[in-house]
């Protein structure tokens, strides 16, 4: 696209009070990390390129499925058809959008080992992400590096956000001390999600990304917001009184990075010759068997004893089988990929 003025096409954004010309070249000098590509990550990746976020990495381990299609705005059926990586994917598509910017796709499972790298170079953290893993993963190193993100979820039809600015705001964790057990909460694949709490979720989180970007720090969203699009409720909690815990936080006061120094989260094992792979919690956790088994009644077929939970599901044209124990341990079976066993547990189980 050849423009005379390279900023006309930013007219209309640069008229919004707070933004203008200075903004806009501010927008254009940014880089952002964004965490995940999938539901929350299309709308935030499509919203950012097209307000000209000049760098933009863009990572996510999975590939583009057909029940994607009814919320992941940046893809479509030819991509299911290619079998094409979402991060790639959404990179093609951004391109299109806005040919003046960069975009780094990374097709990678984020995790303790790479996370740093991903965010080092750049100015902000987003997260399109869909487990609490990888959200206090993002929180330890925003707050390790100084650099702000912005927490968003989304499932059923109801999402929260909330900014973290290092030393100015509560941390996740100074919000959520313990990240939820497995099974605790539920996740897309056995809530469900609708489209248009995904897009306003990510539309606040791609709003406040603005704000950070230009600078209008007094215009920040301070509180955690939570909206629930089927009942019609919100709610705005107050959450300054939490930050740094008292002084016992420990990531934002202790600096005790426990998740990216790998003392929480979870581990895979290979069961060697069995096609099957050992995912285990390392914080102990107590399964409701009653509870998951409810959850995962419509994905596939579940047996259950006192001992024991069986799960056998059909993924991407593969058959599983899960064998989970009450300390939330699982041994899946159908894989020896650790990466593609950490996914699994992460969209029937959750994490
Ligand atoms: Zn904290």
């Amino acid at each position: 696209m050849s423009e005379a003025n390279p900023l006309e096409r930013y007219s209309r954004q640069m008229r919004v009070p707070g933004i203008g010309k200075k903004g806009q070249e501010r927008i254009m000098k940014s880089r952002v990390t964004l965490c995940g590509v999938g539901a929350l990550g299309t709308v935030l990746a499509n919203t950012l390129a097209r307000a000209g976020v000049g760098f933009l990495r863009v990572i996510d381990r999975d590939f583009v499925e057909p029940s994607n299609l009814q919320r992941q705005v940046l893809f479509d059926e030819t991509d299911v058809a290619n079998n094409m990586p979402k991060a790639e994917a959404a990179a093609i598509k951004l391109r299109q959008i806005n040919s003046s910017i960069e975009i780094e796709p990374i097709v990678a499972d984020i995790n303790r080992t790479n996370i740093e790298d991903f965010c080092r170079d750049t100015d902000l953290i987003l997260d399109g992400s869909d487990n609490f893993e990888v959200r206090y993963l993002i929180n330890d190193v925003a707050i390790k590096l100084g650099k702000p993100w912005v927490y968003g979820g989304a499932v059923g039809c109801e999402g929260m956000t909330m900014n973290i600015i290092p030393g100015k705001t509560p941390c996740l964790q100074c919000v959520f001390e313990k990240s939820p057990g497995p099974g605790e909460v539920g996740t897309c694949e056995t809530s469900g999600v609708l489209a248009p709490i995904v897009s306003i979720i990510a539309s606040l989180q791609a709003t406040e990304a603005i704000k950070i970007l230009t600078g209008n720090t007094e215009a920040l969203n301070r509180e955690l917001y939570v909206l629930n699009i089927w009942d019609n409720s919100s709610s705005r909690v107050k959450i300054e009184k939490l930050a740094g815990r008292k002084g016992k936080c420990p990531c934002c006061a202790l600096k005790k990075f426990e998740w990216l120094e790998g003392e929480q989260g979870v581990q895979t094992t290979s069961l060697c010759g069995r096609n099957a792979v050992q995912v285990t919690q390392r914080r102990s956790s107590k399964l409701d068997f009653s509870e998951l088994s409810k959850q995962l009644t419509s994905s596939g077929t579940v047996t259950v004893n006192k001992f024991l939970l069986k799960f056998a599901v059909s993924d991407s044209g593969e058959p599983y089988e899960f064998t989970v124990f009450p300390d939330g341990r699982a041994i899946i079976k159908g894989t020896d990929d650790g990466d593609r066993a950490r996914t699994l547990y992460a969209k029937y189980i959750g994490y």
